[in-house]
């Protein structure tokens, strides 16, 4: 038997898709084939497509929104989970638990709706809630880490867990699941009472303030550099006078220099040029390193 009969027969069921294009799931709009792409529907299959990988030893990696990721072209071999279809959001009190695939800014709505104060500060960001606990996703003096009480995940070796804050050892766009390779499967988060029109306020406020900074209207991934210590990434970039400056189809956003745009059909090596070169001039102009936030996955083409 084949493997991919194999996989058919023991992964029954399941809704995966053979050599699916990546570039239209991600953010940047680029990126090649992945062998398998899976949409597990609850965590029951999500641990049963870790268990067969991992006996067949084919690779396996995650997805939620790929909103902080590029696709290399020549895309991601294995099996690559998204996690879209785990998405239910339940309130208890004063507490939200969310399946690591439900959307970031809906869980903020219901937040919202809830009259729960504290989840303000992620109301733009585009990612899954599984992707913001591994990123520790913040904006605007907000972070995950702030909020959150605990989180259930699978483990490399397909156990399941529950992890305190705590044990997450979470840092500036840091936690431990980045070492420990475990898969978030839901999280806790501890908010507090509140006024909705004051919450809903805020939420205008910081709504705006990103359509008035950052070029929403392209295809990106955010910003792509960690803020360095004492510095900001965008007026670094700014500074070394490279707004504007293009590898191929990807360009440094001339409304944010810490966006990076695909303007014309770029490519992943049009990413991956254009960062190197960014790193390199600004360390050439002010000595400092700039650090990668964005995450670079697959395989060159
Ligand atoms: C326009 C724009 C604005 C943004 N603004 C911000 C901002 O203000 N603040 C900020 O912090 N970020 C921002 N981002 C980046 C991004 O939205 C966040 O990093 C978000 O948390 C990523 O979540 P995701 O689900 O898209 O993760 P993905 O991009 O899908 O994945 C990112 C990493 O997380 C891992 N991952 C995803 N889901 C899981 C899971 N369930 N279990 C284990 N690992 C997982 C993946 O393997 C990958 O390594 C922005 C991005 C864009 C495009």
């Amino acid at each position: 038997m084949s493997v991919k009969e194999n996989m058919l027969e023991i992964l029954e069921g399941i809704d995966i898709r053979f050599k699916e294009p990546l570039h239209s799931y991600s953010y940047t709009k680029v990126g090649g084939e992945a062998d398998y792409l899976v949409f597990p529907r609850n965590r029951f299959e999500l641990a049963r497509v870790v268990k067969f990988a991992n006996q067949e030893d084919i690779p396996w990696m995650v997805l939620g929104n790929a909103s902080n990721i590029i696709v290399r072209d020549g895309g991601i071999r294995g099996f690559v989970i998204l996690c879209d279809k785990l998405n239910n959001v339940s309130v208890d009190g004063y507490t939200i638990e969310a399946e690591a695939g439900a959307n970031l800014i809906e869980t903020t709505r219901i937040a919202l709706r809830h009259s729960l104060t504290g989840f303000e500060f992620a109301c733009g960001i585009p990612g899954s809630v599984g992707g913001a606990v591994f990123m520790n996703a913040g904006a605007y003096g907000g972070e995950i880490a702030h909020i959150l009480q605990s989180c259930k995940v699978l483990t490399k070796d397909g156990e399941i867990e529950t992890l305190s804050a705590k044990d997450l050892a979470f840092g500036y766009r840091h936690s431990a699941i980045q070492e420990s390779g475990a898969v978030v499967l839901s999280a806790k988060f501890a908010l507090a009472p509140g006024s909705h029109q004051v919450i809903k306020q805020e939420m205008d406020r910081l709504t705006h303030l990103r359509e008035l900074k950052q070029p929403l209207e392209y295809p990106s991934c955010g910003s792509v550099f960690k803020r360095p210590v004492g510095h900001f990434a965008g007026q670094l970039i700014s500074e070394a006078g490279l707004k504007g400056y293009r590898v191929g189809g990807v360009e440094v956003s001339e409304k944010h220099a810490g966006f990076m745009i695909n303007v014309a059909d770029g490519t992943a090596k049009d990413y991956e040029d254009l960062i190197e070169s960014v790193i390199e001039k600004v360390k050439e102009h002010s000595g400092v390193t700039l650090e990668r936030e964005v995450r670079i996955l697959g395989e060159s083409k």
